[in-house]
């Protein structure tokens, strides 16, 4: 036990399951006995289940969170060179969404303090040709939705939410998700609410939305009629029977990761470092802990040696990967992103880490982090 403390993995995955395995183990065996592995009952509960939770009207599965932001700007009927908006920082999949839609990738600076998109920078960057904007609830803290309804009106904008880090956080009391046209929803095994694998979900709160989804995740055919080219998206019977099982205890999993946060808020912020700052009117969920460090290379290598995992989320910044090379952003184009990127450090958060394990990471950290 004692030993066990003084390992800290990124994310503590042996105990995350060994706490549910049994009863993941009887949905498993079901499924096993019963041989129905797509297109079953357990999907379709499972999205019900998880619409029911955020307050939305409708909700459908799908193969992972990108796909679930690709099938949403679809289901937008964009057109090719509509401009789409995202933030710099953010995982690379909200752009190769919106490449997948053949829209033009947009990018918007974020707001250093919530690290969420800038407003400012927002407004600025809407032209005629801006058909929707993808704010994502990155961390886990919500965009002020409300802001991004405002310009959305104002322009005559659809609104995808990218919640991939967000399950259950709620802005003015409204879950994400369910503000804006489509809240798209990861469960890759990292995320707050996770698969046995790949999954995702988008909430709407139109029903001809739900169709159009609904039909582009099923190669395109409602019965036995193809009326669009769009593939397979499924989300499977095994993976939906494991969301199903883990949702129960996401509301207690998720207080658990704001203690967490705020135990490491305590302790990192009388010492000058930076804590994610977070709206009056948000819950934030914490699917990462961010501070910076000037020294990152140094801390991250010192905390390793002493078995305590951290990770970097991310560096390089979207704009200078070499996938986007053709949209010839430049280094200073983002500047609060690419500064962000270059100190920006996540320290290991989860439902199981202890107070123990936590004081541990911080002990070690304030050893040699500089500000
Ligand atoms: C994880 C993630 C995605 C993609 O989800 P996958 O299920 O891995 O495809 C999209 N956006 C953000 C912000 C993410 O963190």
């Amino acid at each position: 036990m004692e030993q066990n403390s003084k390992i800290i993995p990124f994310i503590d995955f042996d105990t995350h399951y060994n706490k549910i395995e049994s009863e993941l183990l009887v949905s498993i065996k079901k499924i096993l006995s019963e041989k129905k592995f797509i297109q079953g009952s357990y999907c379709e509960d499972f999205s019900r289940n998880f619409c029911n939770v955020h307050g939305s009207k409708y909700a459908t599965g799908c193969s992972n969170g990108t796909s679930a932001i690709t099938l949403s700007l679809k289901a937008l009927n964009i057109n090719p060179g509509d401009e789409i908006i995202t933030v710099a920082n953010s995982f690379f999949a909200t752009v190769e969404a919106i490449h997948e839609a053949q829209g033009k990738i947009v990018l918007v600076d974020c707001n250093p303090k919530t690290y969420g998109i800038d407003f400012e920078d927002l407004k600025r960057k809407v032209t005629k040709k801006t058909k929707a904007i993808i704010p994502v609830h990155l961390y886990g803290n919500p965009v002020e939705m409300d802001k991004v309804l405002e310009i959305a009106k104002k322009h005559n904008l659809k609104i995808i939410e990218d919640c991939a880090q967000a399950h259950l956080a709620t802005f003015n009391g409204r879950p994400v998700g369910t503000w804006g046209d489509f809240g798209t929803f990861s469960f890759h095994p990292s995320k707050n609410l996770s698969a046995c694998g790949d999954a995702g979900l988008i909430l709407t709160q139109k029903k001809s939305s739900l169709s159009n989804l609904k039909r582009q995740i099923n190669h395109g055919r409602t019965n036995k009629i193809h009326e669009i080219l769009a593939g397979n998206h499924r989300m499977d019977e095994i993976q939906a029977a494991i969301l199903d099982v883990k949702l129960k205890y996401l509301n207690s999993w998720t207080d658990k990761r704001i203690q967490k946060a705020k135990y490491y808020d305590s302790l990192l912020k009388p010492k000058g470092f930076k804590v994610m700052e977070v709206n009056q009117k948000a819950k934030c969920v914490y699917h990462l802990y961010v501070t910076e460090v000037s020294n990152r290379e140094e801390v991250v290598s010192y905390l390793e040696k002493r078995n305590i995992s951290t990770a970097i989320h991310w560096y390089p910044p979207i704009h200078l990967q070499p996938a986007l090379k053709g949209l010839k952003f430049k280094r200073g184009d983002f500047p609060e992103t690419e500064s962000i990127s270059k100190r920006i450090l996540s320290l290991p958060i989860y439902p199981e880490i202890s107070k123990g394990q936590m004081d541990y990471v911080i002990k070690n950290f304030l050893k040699v982090a500089k500000v």
